[in-house]
């Protein structure tokens, strides 16, 4: 079995407890490696590595161009080594060989789009109402980041992270989801090989309480960059608050997928199961509620249930498994019991709604793809984040509804309009109260495309040109260029 290390100032190293605790394949149940159990002396420790770093020595004193060649190196390592990345994800997360795959191919270019950023960052020169003096404008690091990451995708956004905050010069401090720590511990191998100097990037794993709560607190972190859940944002939050920091939180979800009467319903098929299917429904963006219009309601119904039937479960190793074990016992039987709430409350499964027993399930965690029809948006199953196999389809009569329900729900990440109508896409988008809004497609993202959410779902932005300016901060400098000394008791 494995035992894996903190990573801090560039080297591998025991936690100060001496203490590990066990990681499990979700298809297997079986404990396949020990993550180290950090805590408040090693979240001490990665703090000062990072501040360090951060205020003197090589970091410091790069130019903005070989920090993008040091991130443009570290894409290179990451692609040459996205299929061992992978492995060790789909074995400790449970996420699909071919979607794993797929995100570790395309992470690269984060780092590759900011690393070409790092040294497009530029001031101004201010055109001062007042003679005698010249002022201009720096953007500077805004500090040591905490990065703390949730486990449905532990690489990709972590990467939607640190390739902002690395192109702005700031030094990272990351805490990992403590169900999926392996692969950031692996990353964490491939810093000092791009040429990034030792405590840039450090790394320490343990639980919520024991490191995400002093690394929040910590008084040398300036910034925190934090992806989970709403409940644990708003704590963050609240820590930010108290010690005056900088926070950009990216929470939940309950996204509308919305099907309009007059939608290509191949495509829209397509893409209800892409919304709640795909990563076994384990996405913030999840098209968790699907809208459709009366007119066509049954109908669609029928067609999505034929396709719904054929996802196959399995090994997430194998090519042809299309749904994935849930990734731990506490979210599957949270799962579970989303399920036998939307029964009591009166809707019908007419899929699935069971565990996962079939023998390619293995001994894994297994919710079976499940649909419930009749769900009125004011259930708890339309209205909370499941983070499952569980779509609730909700019937509309008209745009006007489908608008008012779709907005009546706390979250606002995403959402998503089936039309062939261009006016009518047009005048969703504009309504519909998310960070992202899909037409005729879903979960479609990039890193040029700014993402975050509406309401509950979040504070700030990751993803576009924009999102560097979430780890700078601005200077004003004021030069006199008069000969003139003026009045002390004056404002100038
Ligand atoms: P979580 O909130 O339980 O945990 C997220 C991280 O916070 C973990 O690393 C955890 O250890 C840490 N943490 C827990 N308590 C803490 C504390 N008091 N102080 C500091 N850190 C603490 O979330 P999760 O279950 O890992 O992830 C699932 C959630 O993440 C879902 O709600 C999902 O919608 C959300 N999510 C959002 C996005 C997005 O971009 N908006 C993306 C993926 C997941």
């Amino acid at each position: 079995m494995k035992r894996y290390q903190l990573r801090i100032a560039g080297k591998a190293q025991e936690p100060a407890g001496l203490a590990w605790f066990e990681t499990q394949n979700p298809y297997t149940g079986q404990t396949w490696a020990e993550i180290p159990r950090g805590d408040a002396r090693d979240v001490d420790l990665a703090v000062q590595a990072a501040h360090q770093a951060l205020t003197s020595g090589p970091w410091a004193e790069m130019t903005p161009t070989q920090r993008g060649a040091s991130m443009r190196k570290l894409a290179d390592l990451i692609e040459r080594d996205a299929s061992r990345l992978a492995a060790i994800e789909v074995r400790d997360n449970g996420k699909l060989l071919a979607e794993m795959q797929g995100q570790l191919n395309y992470l690269p270019q984060w780092f590759h789009y900011y690393g070409g950023l790092a040294d497009k960052v530029q001031g101004s020169t201010l055109p001062l109402d007042k003679k005698g003096y010249f002022a201009f404008t720096r953007h500077e690091p805004v500090g040591v980041v905490a990065a703390i990451t949730p486990w449905n995708s532990p690489l990709l956004l972590l990467g939607w992270k640190i390739a902002p905050a690395l192109a702005a010069g700031c030094t990272v401090v990351v805490k990992p989801s403590e169900f999926t720590s392996a692969s950031t511990l692996e990353l964490a191998e491939l810093f000092e090989a791009a040429g990034f100097p030792p405590g840039v990037f450090n790394v320490v794993t343990g639980f919520g309480t024991e490191v995400g709560t002093p690394l929040v607190e910590h008084p040398l972190v300036r910034k925190i960059s934090f992806t989970g859940s709403d409940s644990t944002g708003r704590l963050i939050n609240e820590a930010a608050g108290r010690h005056l920091k900088h926070a950009s939180l990216e929470l939940g979800g309950k996204s509308p997928n919305i099907v309009f009467e007059d939608a290509d319903l191949e495509q829209a098929v397509s893409g209800a199961i892409s919304g709640i299917f795909a990563a076994t429904g384990q996405t913030c963006i999840a098209g968790s509620r699907l809208l459709v219009q009366d007119s066509i309601h049954d109908a669609f119904v029928d067609r999505l249930l034929a396709v719904a039937r054929t996802a196959r479960m399995g090994d997430p190793m194998d090519p042809s498994t299309q749904v994935g074990p849930v990734t731990t016992p506490l979210q599957y039987r949270k799962v579970l019991e989303y399920i036998d709430i939307a029964r009591g409350e009166g809707a019908t499964a007419i899929l699935g709604g069971e565990k996962g027993t079939s023998p390619e399930c293995g001994a894994g965690w297994f919710v079976q793809p499940t649909i419930f029809t009749g769900v009125r948006n004011h259930m708890r199953i339309a209205q909370e984040e499941v983070f499952g196999p569980v779509l609730s389809i909700i019937r509309f009569k008209d745009e006007a509804d489908a608008l008012r329900i779709a907005n009546d729900v706390r979250f606002g990440l995403a959402a998503a309009v089936w039309t062939q109508d261009i006016g009518r896409a047009i005048r969703m988008s504009e309504k519909l109260q998310a960070g992202t809004v899909w037409v005729n497609t879903y979960r479609a993202i990039s890193f040029m495309a700014p993402f975050g959410g509406y309401k509950d779902s979040g504070l700030g932005r990751e993803n576009g040109a924009d999102a560097i300016r979430e780890y700078l901060q601005t200077k004003c400098v004021w030069i006199n260029s008069g000969a003139a000394t003026a009045n002390p008791f004056v404002m100038r």
